[in-house]
């Protein structure tokens, strides 16, 4: 017995950016603000959105770091209050679409989004509408309900009904500019989701589904899109992957390999997905002889022979795009190891279908020095 659900309306396809403000008339929206990254901001097309908006975008905030902190969010519901803002769209990678979502909600309350980071008290539901417009092809925010913040050395996830965008517009064209480094490592990510969908414990049918479609699809087209960032086809599929990596793990949520990390980014300031992709391979080994050789029909699925098969290929997959495979360059002291070992214990740690031990993890993490 299972539910799906997907609240999100998704409008796919090249071009639909220039929708924007047929939905928000559609939303009903009177006063919007552009929530974005910085690099649509010097690049000009923020202001092209803004003129294209025909006075419903009325303000725009760009200050948002990868890995947004909870200030920026607070930053952020600051000038949506001082604005009287209706509606939000956010045009950026999976940081600028965490923090809008975040600042979406806690602009409808006198509150800092500190009250809520990684301390277990609920965040309402009520948010402003908002318009999500993926510019990376990772994390998939646009049709998740969660908001990933950062606060010092903290960084955790936020869970909410009221992070749903509204509307979801995927223009494959936006990723065009992407730099080869935030292709590989947000396209790396597409695939720690869907595997983790895939082997979580909370997996659900539909989800396997979305996950094995995305799964092929990365091993397909993101060496494609990582060599020539202007071949439509690649920066399409993987813009498609993406999304069905998020549809997939949205409700099964992720795993070994997110739980590791998010210390691997507070600490090492190692890109997100690139974090994730780091223990990929060791979770893939780990996790062959859960739930009954899924794992493996799963390898034999995507052509691979078996697990570790799988797991060989996400290494290949990571050198031809240029992410690390260990963690050498950091030159890890035993206090180190220690210290992530407990950091990676994170709750998406017991999601895992085989349970991870501190030896195991300590046990991994010398194994990448
Ligand atoms: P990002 O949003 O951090 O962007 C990385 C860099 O790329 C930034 O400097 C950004 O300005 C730039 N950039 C983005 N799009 C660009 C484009 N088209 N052209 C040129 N430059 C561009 O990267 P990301 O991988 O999309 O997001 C990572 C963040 O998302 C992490 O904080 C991670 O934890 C979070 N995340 C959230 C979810 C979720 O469900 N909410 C899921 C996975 C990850």
């Amino acid at each position: 017995m299972w539910n799906y659900i997907q609240p999100v309306e998704i409008l796919f396809g090249e071009g639909r950016v220039s929708e924007i403000k047929d939905v928000a008339i559609k939303l009903g929206g009177n006063r919007g603000i552009l929530v974005c990254t910085k690099f649509f901001i010097k690049s000009g097309f923020a202001k092209q959105v803004m003129d294209d908006s025909d006075g419903l975008l009325v303000a725009v905030f760009g200050d948002i770091s990868p890995n947004p902190s909870v200030d920026e969010v607070d930053n952020c519901a600051n000038v949506i209050r001082a604005n009287n803002i209706d509606f939000v769209v956010v045009i950026g990678g999976g940081s600028a679409m965490d923090a809008a979502k975040a600042a979406a909600t806690i602009a409808l309350e006198d509150a800092s989004i500190r009250k809520y980071h990684g301390t277990g008290v609920s965040i309402s539901a009520n948010h402003l509408p908002i318009i999500a417009v993926p510019t990376t092809a990772g994390t998939a925010s646009e049709v998740t309900c969660v908001s990933v913040l950062t606060d010092g050395d903290k960084k955790a996830p936020i869970v909410s009904d009221g992070f749903y965008p509204d509307y979801a517009i995927i223009d494959p064209q936006l990723t065009y500019s992407l730099p080869k480094d935030i292709t590989a490592s947000s396209g790396i990510d597409v695939l720690s989701h869907a595997l983790e969908a895939y082997w979580s414990k909370k997996s659900l049918p539909i989800c396997d589904a979305l996950a094995i479609e995305s799964m092929e699809l990365v091993f397909a087209y993101l060496e494609r899109a990582y060599n020539d960032g202007y071949d439509k086809v690649a920066r399409a599929k993987m813009c498609e992957a993406s999304l069905l990596a998020g549809l997939a793990f949205n409700l099964p949520k992720t795993t070994g390999s997110h739980a590791c990390s998010y210390p691997l980014t507070a600490i090492y300031n190692i890109p997100h997905g690139e974090a994730c992709g780091l223990t990929l391979d060791y979770f893939v080994r780990v996790n062959k002889n859960a739930s009954n050789g899924k794992v493996l029909q799963l390898a034999r699925k995507l052509g691979f022979k078996d697990c570790d098969d799988l797991a060989n290929a996400i290494v290949t997959l990571k050198q031809n795009v240029g992410l690390r495979t260990d963690l050498s360059q950091f030159q890890l002291s035993d206090k180190q190891i220690d210290e992530l070992v407990i950091a990676s214990k994170h709750p998406n740690l017991d999601n895992n279908p085989v349970k991870i031990t501190e030896q195991m993890l300590k046990q991994m993490y010398n194994s990448m020095r």
